[in-house]
Protein backbone atom coordinates (compact mmCIF):
# COMPACT_ATOMS: atom_id res chain seq x y z
CA UNK A 1 0.00 0.00 0.00
CA UNK A 2 1.14 3.21 -0.84
CA UNK A 3 0.00 6.34 0.30
CA UNK A 4 1.27 10.32 1.50
CA UNK A 5 -0.60 10.15 5.31
CA UNK A 6 -1.14 7.71 7.91
CA UNK A 7 -2.89 8.35 10.99
CA UNK A 8 -0.42 7.67 14.36
CA UNK A 9 2.18 8.62 11.72
CA UNK A 10 1.54 11.65 9.84
CA UNK A 11 -2.05 13.19 9.17
CA UNK A 12 -3.50 16.61 7.39
CA UNK A 13 -7.09 14.80 6.26
CA UNK A 14 -9.19 11.24 6.19
CA UNK A 15 -6.30 9.60 3.74
CA UNK A 16 -4.68 9.32 6.58
CA UNK A 17 -7.22 7.26 8.66
CA UNK A 18 -8.08 5.12 6.40
CA UNK A 19 -4.54 4.05 5.82
CA UNK A 20 -4.34 3.44 9.31
CA UNK A 21 -7.19 1.48 9.41
CA UNK A 22 -7.22 -0.58 6.32
CA UNK A 23 -4.38 -2.46 6.85
CA UNK A 24 -5.16 -3.18 10.92
CA UNK A 25 -8.72 -4.74 9.02
CA UNK A 26 -6.83 -6.67 6.42
CA UNK A 27 -4.07 -7.88 8.48
CA UNK A 28 -5.98 -11.01 9.59
CA UNK A 29 -6.65 -12.13 5.85
CA UNK A 30 -3.28 -11.63 4.69
CA UNK A 31 0.16 -12.83 4.59
CA UNK A 32 2.03 -9.25 4.68
CA UNK A 33 0.80 -6.03 3.98
CA UNK A 34 3.42 -3.33 3.91
CA UNK A 35 2.94 0.16 3.59
CA UNK A 36 5.08 2.64 2.32
CA UNK A 37 4.93 6.05 3.33
CA UNK A 38 7.13 9.29 3.10
CA UNK A 39 9.52 10.19 6.27
CA UNK A 40 8.35 13.62 6.85
CA UNK A 41 10.18 15.76 9.29
CA UNK A 42 7.36 14.85 11.77
CA UNK A 43 7.88 11.31 11.79
CA UNK A 44 11.82 11.59 12.13
CA UNK A 45 10.64 13.14 15.45
CA UNK A 46 8.69 10.08 16.66
CA UNK A 47 10.01 7.02 18.72
CA UNK A 48 10.61 4.81 15.97
CA UNK A 49 11.33 1.44 17.96
CA UNK A 50 12.89 -1.33 16.55
CA UNK A 51 13.50 0.08 13.11
CA UNK A 52 15.69 -1.35 10.39
CA UNK A 53 17.36 0.29 7.58
CA UNK A 54 15.52 -1.91 4.56
CA UNK A 55 17.40 -0.31 1.69
CA UNK A 56 19.70 2.20 0.29
CA UNK A 57 19.91 3.44 -3.37
CA UNK A 58 20.81 6.35 -5.63
CA UNK A 59 18.07 7.18 -8.26
CA UNK A 60 18.67 9.41 -11.19
CA UNK A 61 15.69 11.92 -11.55
CA UNK A 62 15.92 14.36 -14.88
CA UNK A 63 19.37 15.32 -14.15
CA UNK A 64 20.56 14.62 -10.73
CA UNK A 65 21.02 12.19 -8.44
CA UNK A 66 19.21 11.35 -5.29
CA UNK A 67 19.97 9.03 -2.23
CA UNK A 68 17.63 7.77 0.48
CA UNK A 69 17.16 4.68 2.15
CA UNK A 70 13.78 3.03 3.22
CA UNK A 71 13.38 2.45 7.18
CA UNK A 72 11.09 -0.12 8.21
CA UNK A 73 9.24 -0.21 11.22
CA UNK A 74 7.06 -3.08 12.39
CA UNK A 75 3.31 -2.14 13.35
CA UNK A 76 0.59 -4.10 15.15
CA UNK A 77 -0.18 -6.65 14.21
CA UNK A 78 3.50 -7.47 12.79
CA UNK A 79 2.28 -8.86 9.56
CA UNK A 80 2.60 -5.33 9.09
CA UNK A 81 5.17 -2.89 8.49
CA UNK A 82 5.68 0.45 8.15
CA UNK A 83 8.07 1.08 5.15
CA UNK A 84 9.52 5.15 5.41
CA UNK A 85 11.14 5.99 2.06
CA UNK A 86 13.88 9.04 3.32
CA UNK A 87 15.53 11.35 1.72
CA UNK A 88 16.03 14.73 3.79
CA UNK A 89 15.89 17.69 1.57
CA UNK A 90 12.76 16.37 -0.14
CA UNK A 91 10.74 15.42 2.84
CA UNK A 92 12.86 15.09 5.88
CA UNK A 93 13.61 18.90 6.73
CA UNK A 94 10.12 20.48 6.18
CA UNK A 95 6.59 21.10 8.69
CA UNK A 96 4.70 20.87 6.42
CA UNK A 97 3.75 17.58 4.00
CA UNK A 98 2.26 19.47 0.70
CA UNK A 99 3.11 23.71 0.90
CA UNK A 100 3.86 26.06 2.97
CA UNK A 101 1.23 29.45 3.64
CA UNK A 102 -1.14 28.01 1.33
CA UNK A 103 1.53 27.85 -1.53
CA UNK A 104 2.48 24.54 -2.85
CA UNK A 105 5.92 23.27 -2.77
CA UNK A 106 7.57 23.88 -6.29
CA UNK A 107 8.85 20.47 -6.20
CA UNK A 108 6.17 18.13 -5.45
CA UNK A 109 6.66 16.60 -8.72
CA UNK A 110 10.36 15.77 -7.68
CA UNK A 111 9.04 15.05 -4.43
CA UNK A 112 6.64 12.52 -5.09
CA UNK A 113 8.31 11.20 -8.16
CA UNK A 114 11.24 9.94 -6.21
CA UNK A 115 8.83 8.49 -3.02
CA UNK A 116 6.96 6.45 -6.19
CA UNK A 117 10.67 5.35 -7.69
CA UNK A 118 12.27 4.91 -4.31
CA UNK A 119 9.28 2.32 -3.30
CA UNK A 120 9.30 0.49 -6.27
CA UNK A 121 13.56 0.21 -5.65
CA UNK A 122 12.76 -1.08 -2.42
CA UNK A 123 10.49 -3.17 -3.59
CA UNK A 124 12.64 -4.98 -6.62
CA UNK A 125 15.57 -5.50 -3.80
CA UNK A 126 13.59 -6.99 -1.57
CA UNK A 127 11.65 -9.55 -4.17
CA UNK A 128 13.62 -12.27 -3.31
CA UNK A 129 11.78 -11.52 0.02
CA UNK A 130 8.39 -10.37 -0.32
CA UNK A 131 6.89 -10.95 -3.82
CA UNK A 132 3.62 -8.87 -3.62
CA UNK A 133 0.61 -9.65 -5.39
CA UNK A 134 -1.39 -6.43 -4.74
CA UNK A 135 -0.29 -3.15 -5.63
CA UNK A 136 -2.55 -0.69 -3.73
CA UNK A 137 -1.95 2.97 -4.55
CA UNK A 138 -4.22 6.07 -3.02
CA UNK A 139 -4.51 9.54 -4.50
CA UNK A 140 -2.23 11.46 -7.01
CA UNK A 141 0.97 11.51 -4.57
CA UNK A 142 1.58 7.31 -5.60
CA UNK A 143 -0.63 7.93 -8.98
CA UNK A 144 2.43 6.78 -11.03
CA UNK A 145 3.40 3.51 -9.77
CA UNK A 146 0.95 1.65 -11.58
CA UNK A 147 2.80 3.47 -14.77
CA UNK A 148 5.91 2.45 -13.37
CA UNK A 149 4.85 -1.03 -12.66
CA UNK A 150 3.69 -1.20 -16.43
CA UNK A 151 7.20 0.52 -17.86
CA UNK A 152 8.95 -1.56 -15.65
CA UNK A 153 12.15 -3.57 -16.86
CA UNK A 154 12.14 -5.85 -13.75
CA UNK A 155 8.14 -6.31 -13.59
CA UNK A 156 8.43 -7.02 -17.75
CA UNK A 157 11.49 -9.49 -17.45
CA UNK A 158 10.03 -11.83 -14.87
CA UNK A 159 6.46 -11.42 -16.60
CA UNK A 160 4.83 -10.26 -13.41
CA UNK A 161 1.42 -8.82 -13.01
CA UNK A 162 0.54 -7.87 -9.74
CA UNK A 163 -2.85 -6.45 -9.23
CA UNK A 164 -2.71 -2.29 -9.50
CA UNK A 165 -5.38 -0.72 -7.66
CA UNK A 166 -5.81 2.89 -7.76
CA UNK A 167 -8.09 4.23 -4.95
CA UNK A 168 -9.22 8.36 -5.47
CA UNK A 169 -9.52 9.47 -2.34
CA UNK A 170 -10.74 13.46 -3.66
CA UNK A 171 -10.47 13.90 -7.52
CA UNK A 172 -10.02 17.33 -7.05
CA UNK A 173 -6.70 16.97 -6.07
CA UNK A 174 -4.82 15.57 -8.88
CA UNK A 175 -1.30 16.91 -9.09
CA UNK A 176 -0.70 18.87 -11.95
CA UNK A 177 2.55 20.08 -12.69
CA UNK A 178 4.06 21.89 -15.37
CA UNK A 179 4.63 20.68 -19.10
CA UNK A 180 8.69 21.73 -18.36
CA UNK A 181 8.60 19.51 -15.23
CA UNK A 182 7.74 16.34 -17.61
CA UNK A 183 11.21 15.08 -17.67
CA UNK A 184 11.36 14.14 -13.81
CA UNK A 185 9.20 11.14 -14.60
CA UNK A 186 11.73 9.44 -16.44
CA UNK A 187 8.51 7.83 -18.94
CA UNK A 188 8.65 7.74 -22.66
CA UNK A 189 7.31 11.17 -24.40
CA UNK A 190 4.91 8.90 -25.91
CA UNK A 191 3.34 9.30 -22.67
CA UNK A 192 2.73 13.24 -23.11
CA UNK A 193 -0.25 13.32 -24.64
CA UNK A 194 -4.37 13.60 -24.46
CA UNK A 195 -4.52 9.99 -24.44
CA UNK A 196 -1.96 9.81 -21.44
CA UNK A 197 -0.53 12.17 -18.85
CA UNK A 198 -1.22 15.77 -20.82
CA UNK A 199 -3.86 17.77 -19.36
CA UNK A 200 -4.53 21.08 -21.00
CA UNK A 201 -0.91 21.38 -21.60
CA UNK A 202 0.11 20.33 -18.14
CA UNK A 203 0.89 16.77 -16.88
CA UNK A 204 -1.89 15.38 -14.96
CA UNK A 205 -0.78 12.47 -12.21
CA UNK A 206 -4.18 11.08 -11.16
CA UNK A 207 -4.49 10.36 -15.06
CA UNK A 208 -1.51 7.75 -14.96
CA UNK A 209 -3.60 6.01 -11.69
CA UNK A 210 -6.79 5.98 -13.64
CA UNK A 211 -5.21 4.84 -16.53
CA UNK A 212 -2.55 2.11 -15.75
CA UNK A 213 -4.57 0.03 -13.02
CA UNK A 214 -6.23 -2.70 -13.08
CA UNK A 215 -9.16 -1.52 -10.70
CA UNK A 216 -10.03 2.16 -9.20
CA UNK A 217 -11.95 2.65 -6.31
CA UNK A 218 -13.56 5.50 -4.82
CA UNK A 219 -14.49 6.11 -1.05
CA UNK A 220 -18.16 5.65 -1.44
CA UNK A 221 -20.97 4.47 -3.86
CA UNK A 222 -22.77 7.61 -4.81
CA UNK A 223 -19.10 9.52 -5.40
CA UNK A 224 -18.51 6.62 -7.62
CA UNK A 225 -21.34 8.07 -9.52
CA UNK A 226 -20.26 11.69 -8.81
CA UNK A 227 -16.91 11.61 -10.58
CA UNK A 228 -18.29 10.16 -13.38
CA UNK A 229 -20.42 13.60 -14.21
CA UNK A 230 -19.40 17.12 -15.33
CA UNK A 231 -20.59 18.58 -12.10
CA UNK A 232 -18.04 16.40 -9.71
CA UNK A 233 -15.79 14.89 -11.94
CA UNK A 234 -13.21 18.02 -11.53
CA UNK A 235 -12.20 17.65 -15.29
CA UNK A 236 -11.88 13.83 -15.73
CA UNK A 237 -15.10 12.64 -15.47
CA UNK A 238 -14.77 11.27 -19.15
CA UNK A 239 -11.66 9.45 -18.28
CA UNK A 240 -13.46 8.24 -15.04
CA UNK A 241 -16.45 6.73 -17.30
CA UNK A 242 -14.29 4.52 -19.58
CA UNK A 243 -12.84 2.77 -16.50
CA UNK A 244 -16.61 2.88 -15.08
CA UNK A 245 -16.62 -1.22 -15.18
CA UNK A 246 -13.64 -1.34 -12.95
CA UNK A 247 -14.63 1.59 -10.72
CA UNK A 248 -15.93 0.33 -7.14
CA UNK A 249 -17.47 2.77 -4.21
CA UNK A 250 -16.19 1.33 -1.03
CA UNK A 251 -17.50 3.23 2.00
CA UNK A 252 -14.58 4.07 4.24
CA UNK A 253 -15.52 2.58 7.79
CA UNK A 254 -14.60 4.49 10.96
CA UNK A 255 -11.67 3.00 13.60
CA UNK A 256 -13.89 2.50 16.64
CA UNK A 257 -10.93 1.48 18.42
CA UNK A 258 -9.51 5.44 18.12
CA UNK A 259 -13.61 6.96 18.16
CA UNK A 260 -15.30 5.71 20.47
CA UNK A 261 -17.41 8.06 23.38
CA UNK A 262 -16.59 4.93 26.04
CA UNK A 263 -12.95 4.09 25.82
CA UNK A 264 -11.80 7.55 24.18
CA UNK A 265 -8.81 9.27 26.42
CA UNK A 266 -9.28 12.59 25.56
CA UNK A 267 -12.95 13.33 26.55
CA UNK A 268 -13.39 14.73 29.93
CA UNK A 269 -16.12 12.00 30.75
CA UNK A 270 -16.94 8.76 29.00
CA UNK A 271 -20.67 7.38 27.95
CA UNK A 272 -22.41 5.00 26.13
CA UNK A 273 -25.85 4.36 24.37
CA UNK A 274 -27.33 3.23 27.46
CA UNK A 275 -25.78 6.52 29.68
CA UNK A 276 -25.22 9.69 27.97
CA UNK A 277 -24.98 11.47 31.53
CA UNK A 278 -21.16 12.09 30.26
CA UNK A 279 -21.67 13.28 27.33
CA UNK A 280 -23.56 16.46 29.27
CA UNK A 281 -20.43 16.63 31.34
CA UNK A 282 -18.37 16.62 27.77
CA UNK A 283 -20.58 19.55 26.53
CA UNK A 284 -20.24 21.56 30.01
CA UNK A 285 -16.72 21.22 29.81
CA UNK A 286 -16.27 21.99 26.28
CA UNK A 287 -18.27 25.27 26.75
CA UNK A 288 -15.81 26.66 29.63
CA UNK A 289 -13.13 25.43 27.53
CA UNK A 290 -14.25 28.04 25.35
CA UNK A 291 -15.45 30.89 27.86
CA UNK A 292 -19.20 29.98 26.19
CA UNK A 293 -22.42 30.02 28.93
CA UNK A 294 -21.98 27.10 30.52
CA UNK A 295 -26.08 25.70 29.95
CA UNK A 296 -27.00 22.22 28.78
CA UNK A 297 -30.59 23.32 27.31
CA UNK A 298 -28.29 25.68 24.43
CA UNK A 299 -27.30 23.61 21.37
CA UNK A 300 -23.86 23.81 20.18
CA UNK A 301 -23.26 23.16 16.60
CA UNK A 302 -20.22 21.96 15.71
CA UNK A 303 -17.67 22.09 12.60
CA UNK A 304 -13.82 20.20 12.52
CA UNK A 305 -12.83 20.44 9.44
CA UNK A 306 -10.14 21.67 6.91
CA UNK A 307 -10.71 25.25 5.80
CA UNK A 308 -11.49 24.61 2.19
CA UNK A 309 -13.74 25.49 -0.48
CA UNK A 310 -14.95 21.59 -0.46
CA UNK A 311 -16.07 21.95 2.98
CA UNK A 312 -19.18 24.47 1.92
CA UNK A 313 -18.22 26.73 4.98
CA UNK A 314 -18.54 29.89 2.92
CA UNK A 315 -21.99 28.90 3.33
CA UNK A 316 -22.08 28.48 6.39
CA UNK A 317 -20.97 32.00 7.41
CA UNK A 318 -23.68 33.34 5.49
CA UNK A 319 -26.46 32.14 7.74
CA UNK A 320 -24.50 31.95 11.04
CA UNK A 321 -25.06 35.78 11.76
CA UNK A 322 -28.56 35.42 11.22
CA UNK A 323 -28.90 32.28 13.23
CA UNK A 324 -26.65 33.36 16.04
CA UNK A 325 -28.72 36.56 16.56
CA UNK A 326 -31.93 35.27 16.80
CA UNK A 327 -31.87 32.13 18.04
CA UNK A 328 -29.95 30.81 21.47
CA UNK A 329 -27.21 28.57 20.33
CA UNK A 330 -23.47 28.20 20.62
CA UNK A 331 -21.05 27.41 17.86
CA UNK A 332 -17.75 25.52 17.88
CA UNK A 333 -14.99 25.55 15.23
CA UNK A 334 -11.79 23.75 14.82
CA UNK A 335 -10.18 23.92 11.57
CA UNK A 336 -7.32 25.09 9.29
CA UNK A 337 -6.71 26.00 6.14
CA UNK A 338 -7.36 28.35 3.32
CA UNK A 339 -6.04 31.83 4.87
CA UNK A 340 -9.11 33.95 3.99
CA UNK A 341 -11.70 31.43 5.39
CA UNK A 342 -9.13 31.45 8.74
CA UNK A 343 -9.74 35.26 8.18
CA UNK A 344 -13.35 35.19 8.01
CA UNK A 345 -14.16 32.89 11.21
CA UNK A 346 -11.91 35.25 13.29
CA UNK A 347 -14.02 38.48 12.13
CA UNK A 348 -17.24 36.31 12.91
CA UNK A 349 -16.43 35.06 16.56
CA UNK A 350 -15.31 38.55 17.02
CA UNK A 351 -19.23 39.95 16.47
CA UNK A 352 -20.45 36.86 18.63
CA UNK A 353 -17.59 36.28 21.37
CA UNK A 354 -19.93 35.10 24.01
CA UNK A 355 -21.54 32.59 21.44
CA UNK A 356 -18.78 31.40 19.55
CA UNK A 357 -15.23 29.34 20.15
CA UNK A 358 -12.85 29.34 17.01
CA UNK A 359 -10.13 27.61 17.15
CA UNK A 360 -7.83 27.62 14.03
CA UNK A 361 -5.23 25.20 14.71
CA UNK A 362 -5.22 21.46 14.18
CA UNK A 363 -5.45 19.67 17.14
CA UNK A 364 -6.69 15.41 17.51
CA UNK A 365 -7.35 15.60 20.86
CA UNK A 366 -9.97 18.75 20.79
CA UNK A 367 -11.25 16.92 17.69
CA UNK A 368 -12.86 14.57 19.86
CA UNK A 369 -13.92 17.18 22.58
CA UNK A 370 -16.15 19.21 20.25
CA UNK A 371 -17.19 15.63 18.91
CA UNK A 372 -17.88 14.51 21.99
CA UNK A 373 -19.22 17.81 23.70
CA UNK A 374 -21.48 19.51 20.50
CA UNK A 375 -25.01 18.71 20.54
CA UNK A 376 -24.88 19.22 16.61
CA UNK A 377 -22.22 18.85 13.87
CA UNK A 378 -22.45 20.47 10.57
CA UNK A 379 -20.97 19.40 7.52
CA UNK A 380 -22.19 21.46 4.61
CA UNK A 381 -19.44 19.97 2.26
CA UNK A 382 -19.95 20.97 -1.98
CA UNK A 383 -19.04 17.48 -2.43
CA UNK A 384 -17.77 14.93 0.25
CA UNK A 385 -16.08 11.34 -1.15
CA UNK A 386 -16.42 9.55 2.11
CA UNK A 387 -16.69 11.97 5.02
CA UNK A 388 -15.22 10.80 8.09
CA UNK A 389 -16.41 13.43 10.79
CA UNK A 390 -20.31 12.93 10.05
CA UNK A 391 -19.78 9.07 10.69
CA UNK A 392 -17.76 10.03 14.00
CA UNK A 393 -20.09 12.29 15.26
CA UNK A 394 -23.08 10.07 15.22
CA UNK A 395 -21.01 7.32 17.63
CA UNK A 396 -21.02 10.38 19.71
CA UNK A 397 -24.59 11.34 19.70
CA UNK A 398 -23.79 14.40 18.51
CA UNK A 399 -26.59 14.77 15.17
CA UNK A 400 -25.15 16.01 12.25
CA UNK A 401 -26.72 17.89 9.24
CA UNK A 402 -25.18 16.93 6.15
CA UNK A 403 -25.48 18.29 2.88
CA UNK A 404 -27.18 15.37 0.67
CA UNK A 405 -24.00 14.71 -1.73
CA UNK A 406 -21.53 11.64 -1.69
CA UNK A 407 -20.31 9.90 1.60
CA UNK A 408 -22.65 11.97 2.95
CA UNK A 409 -25.82 10.73 1.70
CA UNK A 410 -24.37 7.18 2.14
CA UNK A 411 -24.18 7.66 5.47
CA UNK A 412 -26.95 9.75 6.97
CA UNK A 413 -30.65 9.18 7.26
CA UNK A 414 -32.84 12.68 6.84
CA UNK A 415 -35.28 12.73 9.67
CA UNK A 416 -37.51 14.81 8.13
CA UNK A 417 -38.17 12.02 4.83
CA UNK A 418 -37.80 8.86 7.63
CA UNK A 419 -39.05 10.34 11.09
CA UNK A 420 -38.67 6.21 12.44
CA UNK A 421 -35.39 5.87 11.23
CA UNK A 422 -33.55 8.81 10.73
CA UNK A 423 -30.31 9.51 12.09
CA UNK A 424 -29.36 13.36 11.12
CA UNK A 425 -30.57 16.21 8.97
CA UNK A 426 -29.46 16.19 5.44
CA UNK A 427 -30.54 19.39 3.24
CA UNK A 428 -30.18 20.26 -0.81
CA UNK A 429 -29.83 21.48 -2.69
CA UNK A 430 -26.28 23.39 -1.64
CA UNK A 431 -27.61 26.99 -0.85
CA UNK A 432 -28.20 28.86 1.51
CA UNK A 433 -32.30 28.40 1.87
CA UNK A 434 -31.87 24.28 2.33
CA UNK A 435 -29.06 24.85 4.81
CA UNK A 436 -30.48 27.67 7.11
CA UNK A 437 -33.58 25.39 6.64
CA UNK A 438 -32.33 21.72 8.05
CA UNK A 439 -30.73 23.54 10.80
CA UNK A 440 -33.93 25.06 12.12
CA UNK A 441 -35.53 22.10 11.69
CA UNK A 442 -33.13 20.65 13.82
CA UNK A 443 -32.78 23.22 16.93
CA UNK A 444 -36.75 22.75 16.52
CA UNK A 445 -36.12 19.11 17.35
CA UNK A 446 -33.10 19.41 19.83
CA UNK A 447 -35.89 21.28 22.35
CA UNK A 448 -38.01 17.89 21.96
CA UNK A 449 -35.77 16.28 24.61
CA UNK A 450 -37.49 12.44 23.91
CA UNK A 451 -37.32 12.94 19.99
CA UNK A 452 -33.93 14.43 20.16
CA UNK A 453 -32.53 11.03 22.51
CA UNK A 454 -34.02 8.78 19.71
CA UNK A 455 -31.89 10.48 16.75
CA UNK A 456 -28.96 10.05 18.91
CA UNK A 457 -29.28 6.53 19.85
CA UNK A 458 -30.01 5.52 16.30
CA UNK A 459 -26.81 7.07 15.07
CA UNK A 460 -24.87 5.93 18.10
CA UNK A 461 -26.28 2.12 16.78
CA UNK A 462 -24.76 2.65 13.54
CA UNK A 463 -21.81 0.49 13.22
CA UNK A 464 -19.70 1.65 9.48
CA UNK A 465 -17.37 -1.05 10.49
CA UNK A 466 -13.96 -1.32 8.08
CA UNK A 467 -14.65 -4.73 8.52
CA UNK A 468 -17.31 -4.64 5.91
CA UNK A 469 -15.05 -2.62 3.58
CA UNK A 470 -11.78 -4.56 3.78
CA UNK A 471 -13.96 -7.42 2.74
CA UNK A 472 -15.00 -5.65 -0.19
CA UNK A 473 -11.41 -4.96 -0.90
CA UNK A 474 -10.16 -8.29 -0.24
CA UNK A 475 -12.56 -9.39 -2.77
CA UNK A 476 -10.94 -7.17 -5.99
CA UNK A 477 -7.37 -7.73 -4.26
CA UNK A 478 -8.72 -11.49 -5.33
CA UNK A 479 -9.96 -10.58 -8.69
CA UNK A 480 -13.56 -10.89 -7.94
CA UNK A 481 -15.59 -8.19 -9.80
CA UNK A 482 -18.93 -9.32 -9.33
P1 LIG B 1 -10.93 15.31 4.48
O1 LIG B 1 -10.14 14.07 4.28
O2 LIG B 1 -11.51 15.86 3.23
O3 LIG B 1 -10.19 16.35 5.25
P2 LIG B 1 -12.67 13.69 6.18
O4 LIG B 1 -13.94 13.99 6.87
O5 LIG B 1 -12.65 12.48 5.31
O6 LIG B 1 -12.23 14.97 5.37
O7 LIG B 1 -11.53 13.50 7.29
C1 LIG B 1 -11.04 14.56 8.06
C2 LIG B 1 -10.21 14.00 9.20
O8 LIG B 1 -9.28 15.02 9.63
C3 LIG B 1 -11.02 13.64 10.40
O9 LIG B 1 -10.39 12.61 11.12
C4 LIG B 1 -11.01 14.95 11.20
O10 LIG B 1 -11.29 14.75 12.56
C5 LIG B 1 -9.61 15.42 10.97
N1 LIG B 1 -9.41 16.87 11.07
C6 LIG B 1 -9.72 17.81 10.14
N2 LIG B 1 -9.37 19.04 10.58
C7 LIG B 1 -8.84 18.88 11.81
C8 LIG B 1 -8.27 19.77 12.80
N3 LIG B 1 -8.19 21.07 12.59
N4 LIG B 1 -7.80 19.24 13.93
C9 LIG B 1 -7.88 17.90 14.16
N5 LIG B 1 -8.40 17.01 13.29
C10 LIG B 1 -8.87 17.48 12.13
Amino acid sequence: MFASEMEQYIKTGGLADVIRALPQALADKLNIIDVFLPLYREIKQKDLTHHKVLDEYKLKIGSRTYSGRTIQVKANPPNIRINLVENYHLFGKRAELYAKDGKDYRDNLLRFVFFCRASLETIRNRWHDTAYEVFHCHDWQTALIPLYIETSDFFQNKKLNPLRIFTIHNIAYQGVFPKSQFLLLGIDKLYYDPKYLEYWGKINLMKAGLLFSDIITTVSPTYAKEIQTEEYGSGLNQFVKKRSSMLFGILNGVDYQIWNPLTDPYIPANYSISNLKGKELCKLRLQQSFNLTEDLSIPICSVVSRLAWQKGLDLLLKILPRLLLKKKIQFVLLGTGDPNLELQFREFAKQFPSKTGIALTFNEQLAHKITAGADIFLMPSRYEPSGLNDKYSLKYGTVPIVHGTGGLADSIIDYFTNLEKGTGFIFRPFEEKALLEAIRGALEVFNSKSKWKQIQKRGMEKEFSWTIAAKQYLKLYQRQFS
